[in-house]
């Protein structure tokens, strides 16, 4: 199949996949093997090869199947799949940055991320860091030095759902010959392709909106070739942060409906942004869909839609913030995002990132991830919670 010439969602369907050589079967199956025959020469074999299916730890048919999937899906050359996010997000990061490297990273980001950079990196390695607004050009010009090896956004940021823009970031990377990495997973490729607009890698947490229905972890780069293989080799075969066969071939199931989902989660979501922002009892919402947000307009010109995830705040203290989420019936009480069933979280202002969040997140924040469910009904859910809360 000429990857160049079928649709996205064509794609999703069928990429990776293919007829099984032994049975026929139309589905590949599920190799749940640790290791596979040698060559009969086996003198000359390089054991650590990732691309060579030797081990599992190295790589296995699965995850090739689902890398071929995701690069195909990002526009990518290549494209490596891990245990988690995480592990994809520490691979690019053990790879790419040494003792003499600069990190120039967004202030809000995934909490790893924000540990690794802001306490793991610089006490070990002394590894250089700054941290900053990246919604902010101007902070990152002032900030990029000669020995700058990193550009790190999340967009949109978890939790405030900040927006970064990508295109004017990867001018700035390439001017100082650093790599502009991206964690692309509030938006899946569906709704933003990073690697198209100058990014040098895109990350995803395949837990989260790729495999779209809560029962497997992954995490995933994708981007070209030879920097693919250096993270490949390190965060494989070096440090092990191999996917299990079962939960790459679970996400290779998941992706099939990502449009579709997408379309949803998105059409929702703004439905809800809009109801809360009308709704007297809430504090603030934060929404790239929404005029109000601060990035719409970069929001508009890099995404197509803007996915499910919502933080807002209640006018009322962490008592209410409480009473409010422990009063739904249908929105679960539950880390994560991008599930099918919809899920909340509160983060109360202990929360040691809150010094970096805009000012409305100071007083504790609800991040809210809009499921697959009638929108209607998770408004009702709302409804009915407020009133409990006490809130109307
Ligand atoms: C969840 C998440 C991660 C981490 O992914 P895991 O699969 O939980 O390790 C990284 N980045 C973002 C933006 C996330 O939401």
């Amino acid at each position: 199949m000429d990857q160049e010439k079928i649709a996205f969602r064509t794609k999703c369907v069928h990429t990776g996949n293919g007829i099984d050589k032994e049975t026929g079967s139309i589905r590949r199956p599920i190799t749940m093997a640790n290791s596979y025959r040698l060559p009969e020469d086996a003198s000359t074999l390089n054991w650590s090869d990732p691309n060579q299916l030797v081990y599992t730890r190295n790589t296995s048919a699965n995850q090739i199947y689902l890398q071929e999937k995701l690069a195909a899906l990002e526009g990518g050359e290549d494209c490596v799949v891990l245990g988690t996010g995480v592990a994809a997000l520490a691979g690019v990061f053990f790879t790419f940055l040494d003792q003499n490297a600069h990190i120039i990273c967004s202030n809000v980001s995934y909490v790893a991320v924000y540990r690794l950079l802001h306490e793991y990196f610089p006490d070990k390695y002394g590894v250089e860091v700054t941290l900053l607004d990246t919604a902010n050009l101007d902070e990152i010009k002032k900030a990029v030095r000669p020995n700058t090896k990193i550009i790190h956004i999340e967009t949109p940021g978890n939790p405030t759902t900040r927006v970064s823009d990508i295109a004017e970031i990867a001018k700035i990377a390439k001017a100082v010959g650093a790599l502009l990495t991206v964690d692309s997973t509030f938006a899946s490729p569906f709704l933003q392709r990073p690697l198209e607009l100058g990014a040098d890698l895109v990350i995803h947490s395949l837990t989260k909106y790729i495999n779209g229905h809560g029962d497997a972890m992954g995490g995933a780069v994708i981007g070209g070739k030879e920097l693919i293989d250096k993270i490949k080799r390190q965060a494989m075969v070096n440090l092990g942060g191999a996917i299990s066969p079962f939960n790459a071939w679970l996400i290779m199931r998941g992706v099939v409906t990502l449009p579709l989902r997408m379309k949803q989660h998105s059409e929702s979501a703004l439905k809800i942004a809009h109801f809360l922002e009308e709704h007297p009892a809430i504090a603030f919402v934060a929404y790239p869909g929404l005029a109000s947000h601060p990035q719409h307009e970069i929001a508009k010109k890099q995404m197509t839609m803007f996915s499910g995830v919502i933080s807002f705040g209640l006018k009322g203290d962490v008592n209410i913030h409480n009473k409010f989420v422990n009063s739904l019936n249908l929105i679960v009480p539950a880390v994560s995002i991008g599930h099918d069933e919809s899920l909340i979280v509160y983060t109360g202002p202990t929360d040691e990132r809150n010094h970096f969040y805009p000012e409305e997140f100071k007083n504790g924040h609800l991040r809210f991830s809009v499921g697959l469910e009638e929108a209607d009904d998770i408004i009702n859910d709302l409804k009915q919670a407020l009133k409990k809360a006490g809130l109307l």
